[in-house]
């Protein structure tokens, strides 16, 4: 069977088409300006060149349909028609405390996706427009929908409440929920695996250092605690979100600037992070090249990136009375052996020892720990689009048995 797997932003959209008996992904694609000027197909055949076609899209049906039309083209298609697309799946941010599992959409799956767009006004909306574009294109085809909370669900209340009157939590469903839950569940099963122990006998901390970052605890298979929170500005520093502030600064700024709420919002979500101290850029790449070149502010930005991952891998220790393996994942955690290196430099009370040769390495799944280490630490190249293609097939498979 071949699955069509579609992860739907506000103005962009990531596709891949895999074929589920080897898991070989056949064809990638990005679709870009979604609604604006300048809309853009750029599509891969895998073991071919890429096709780069400019065309208007006004919105999400429309990117759709450029899609579909890619993937069925005669020169660098991967179907001859879209009924050899056996299901869609679709990254879906936020299910509430709703799903703990990927499900089958159907109208009450919508549904309940719509009364949770107040949790994630900026995320839920457009991966809710693919779901109904692809609904509309292709009314026969089963649609999975893959939650970035759901791995986050078996979170114990004690780790998911936050201490503020326990009433918001019973009212508004205010409390902890995480994301990124797709990844960190990928790189924890590859982890077991590589290991060839049973996931069930491992505590794992997963580190996903990418543009978003988030650190989560892992105790025989399932999540006991994550950095991110209500939303995905808690925890780490990232590329342009604060993560973990005081409180009072939320408003401490808002009067001294005489900002409005959004606005404020705005500067936390997106002029924050490394970005905010450094003043430079939110990508590593730019500031460990400025840091090279002597920045000072570059320098003290990736400082206290890596200050905070250390801080959540000492709580998480401590959470989970030890553990096995730390993993590495995403953009800055697959390809920057220096922000590994100063993560991990001096845990070797906590059994935690880089080996700096074994850690000249990038994108590759491989143990960078000594050989004498107590905890195994791990580089997993993440791959979201498998998982949720995974479990698309897993339940289309049992629709059918
Ligand atoms: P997201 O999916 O959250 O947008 P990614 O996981 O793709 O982010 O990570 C993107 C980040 O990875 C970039 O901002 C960049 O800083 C970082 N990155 C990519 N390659 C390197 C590299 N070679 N060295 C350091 N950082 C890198």
């Amino acid at each position: 069977m071949k699955i069509l797997v579609i992860n739907c932003g506000s103005s962009s959209l990531k596709y891949q088409v895999l074929s589920m008996e080897n898991e070989a992904l056949l064809a990638k694609g990005l679709v870009e300006r979604i609604g604006i000027e300048g809309s853009v197909i750029k599509h891969e055949k895998i073991g071919m060149d890429k096709v780069t076609k400019e065309v208007p899209m006004k919105d999400h049906k429309e990117a759709i349909a450029q899609v579909l039309e890619a993937i069925q083209n005669p020169e660098y298609g991967v179907v001859k028609s879209m009924d050899e697309i056996g299901a869609v799946g679709h990254r879906v941010v936020h299910a509430g405390e709703k799903y703990s599992e990927s499900v089958l959409i159907d109208d009450t799956v919508i549904k309940t996706l719509e009364d949770c767009i107040e949790l994630a006004p900026l995320h839920n909306p457009p991966n809710l427009y693919g779901i109904e574009a692809c609904r509309n294109l292709m009314p026969n085809t089963p649609m999975v929908a893959v939650f970035d909370t759901a791995f986050h669900q078996t979170m114990p209340p004690h780790a998911y409440l936050y201490a503020i009157p326990y009433e918001y939590y019973e009212k508004y469903g205010i409390r902890k929920y995480g994301f990124h839950g797709t990844s960190h569940k990928y790189v924890a099963q590859r982890t077991a695996e590589k290991l060839n122990v049973n996931i069930k006998d491992l505590k794992i901390i997963t580190c996903h250092l990418g543009n978003g970052a988030s650190v989560s605890a892992i105790k025989y298979g399932k999540v006991i605690d994550t950095s991110m929170g209500f939303t995905p500005l808690q925890g780490l520093v990232m590329g342009t979100r604060c993560g973990d502030i005081d409180p009072a600064i939320v408003t401490y700024i808002r009067k001294k600037e005489n900002l409005a709420q959004g606005e404020v919002n705005n500067i936390l979500n997106n002029e924050s992070g490394v970005l905010g101290i450094s003043g430079i850029s939110s990508d590593f790449r730019d500031l460990e090249e400025a840091m090279a070149e002597g920045n000072e502010r570059a320098e003290l930005a990736l400082r206290i990136f890596a200050l905070k991952v250390r801080f959540y891998i000492g709580a998480y220790f401590a959470e989970m009375n030890g553990v096995d393996a730390l993993v590495f994942t995403a953009g800055v955690g697959e390809n920057s052996d220096e922000m590994r290196a100063h993560i991990c430099n001096e845990l070797g009370n906590l059994g935690i020892k880089l080996d700096l040769m074994k850690n000249k390495v990038r994108g590759k799944e491989t143990v960078i720990s000594t050989d004498d280490s107590k905890v195994k630490i791990l580089l997993v190249p993440t791959n979201e689009e498998l998982m949720i293609a995974r479990d698309t097939y897993e339940i289309v498979n049992r629709l059918d048995a």
